[in-house]
């Protein structure tokens, strides 16, 4: 008989969306005249704005039309595409990253669960802590993680705590890991890293010889100076980063799926006789054979997104959700609750009344408030005691929900 992949076997169900969906099912049941304020997914409420939509429309006109026609594409992107990303997302900023560096595919989520086939099974990973949960999946599917203990933490995975004692701000790992996964602005905490703090990251990672995985997806998010909207704009990292972007929370492209990742030629790892190689090759070498490219009407809707009229509706799309940001940010604090994010992202991060846990808190909104959102300890063991909220609902059910929580008995 054929056998499976083992490490599949040992990923624990998925118990953080099903347990919520579940809990939100059977108070509906029990309440069905009660409406539930969702604030728990990540997903947008707001449509695909004009510029992406008309750019769609007319490439959608060109597969109808034998010379406009295109089929299989380049597996790294359109150049109409790789082009403006490099010179409007990095050259604009001052970041030296060239098209041919640029992996056009259908999402940050892939790219980041994907990068693990250019690495070496061996490789020790670190993850701050609560993290976005497809790093470890990914590499525990790899093989990577070693064994789930009863604290909820995998053997072969370093966690970084990020919590209110340490502002947030993980420290430099301890364990010497090969690949650290990083996510700035932060899903879930909504918190960032400053240039500076960023810049002991990638020093840590050129004296140790690790990789860093920068995960950008909420960028356009930024509204602070001081905070990196690349990994690359600090020095180093082009020798020692991949970084991946998406458009999903930026142009409400959840649905139609497109993100790029950035591979730099500087970049070079070890193979096991300790040749070094490239992992721009490495990785258009994956892209080639197991990927075929984002789809062309997708790509043509992405390149709409820089120009002119296209980035003022991407920034007005940002602001609408960054305005719901605020008001829950104030809303919570008003009322005597400690919460971060909201500032560079588009999820707050608050900490649960003394002696109730995340999932306590859960129900506690929930039938106080009929406002529904993420317990922390989904995320990890770090975010036991902390509840997500996000401000990617639309502004009105923000407003309600920030009245809703006033009443809440703390
Ligand atoms: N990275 C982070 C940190 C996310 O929170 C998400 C989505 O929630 C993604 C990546 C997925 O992005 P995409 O929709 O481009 O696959």
């Amino acid at each position: 008989m054929f056998k499976i992949n083992d490490n599949f076997c040992k990923l624990p169900a998925s118990y953080l969306f099903s347990e919520v969906a579940r809990r939100l099912a059977k108070f509906k049941e029990e309440h069905p005249d009660k409406e539930i304020i969702r604030m728990g997914i990540g997903d947008v409420t707001r449509p695909i704005c004009p510029a992406a939509i008309e750019a769609l429309h007319r490439a959608a006109d060109d597969q109808a039309c034998a010379e406009r026609f295109h089929g299989y594409g380049p597996e790294q992107g359109y150049p109409f595409l790789t082009e403006r990303i490099a010179d409007i997302d990095f050259r604009a900023r001052g970041i030296e990253i060239s098209a041919d560096e640029i992996f056009v595919s259908d999402g940050a989520k892939s790219d980041s669960g994907n990068i693990g086939d250019i690495l070496s099974i061996s490789d020790k990973i670190a993850v701050t802590d609560p993290v976005y949960p497809v790093y470890i999946d990914t590499n525990v599917m790899a093989g990577r993680a070693g064994e789930l203990g009863a604290d909820g933490r995998w053997s072969g995975i370093e966690y970084l705590p990020c919590t209110a004692d340490n502002n947030f701000i993980p420290a430099l790992p301890s364990g010497n890991p090969d690949v650290i996964y990083l996510c700035y602005p932060n899903n879930p905490t909504g918190t960032t890293l400053t240039r500076t703090q960023l810049k002991q990251w990638v020093d840590y990672a050129l004296e140790h010889g690790s990789l860093i995985l920068f995960d950008a997806a909420y960028e356009a998010y930024i509204t602070e100076t001081d905070v990196p909207h690349s990994i690359f704009e600090i020095e180093g990292a082009r020798r020692c980063a991949i970084e991946f972007r998406s458009f999903s929370k930026t142009a409400g492209f959840t649905g139609l799926r497109c993100g790029y990742t950035v591979v730099p030629k500087d970049l070079y790892g070890v193979d096991s006789k300790g040749e070094r190689v490239s992992l721009n090759h490495l990785w258009n070498r994956r892209q080639t054979t197991k990927f075929n490219g984002a789809s062309y009407v997708i790509q043509r809707a992405a390149e709409a997104l820089y120009t002119p009229e296209g980035r003022q509706q991407v920034a007005e799309n940002v602001a609408y959700y960054m305005r719901n940001a605020s008001l829950l940010l104030n809303g919570l604090r008003q009322q005597g609750i400690m919460a971060v994010g909201g500032v560079n992202s588009p999820y707050i991060w608050l900490k649960t009344p003394e002696g109730i846990t995340s999932w306590q808190f859960f129900d506690k909104l929930l039938n106080e408030c009929l406002v529904a959102g993420t317990p922390g300890v989904g995320f990890g063991p770090s975010g036991e005691g902390y509840f997500r909220l996000t401000a990617f609902n639309t502004h009105e059910a923000t407003i309600e929900a920030v009245k809703r929580i006033h009443d809440l008995k703390m």
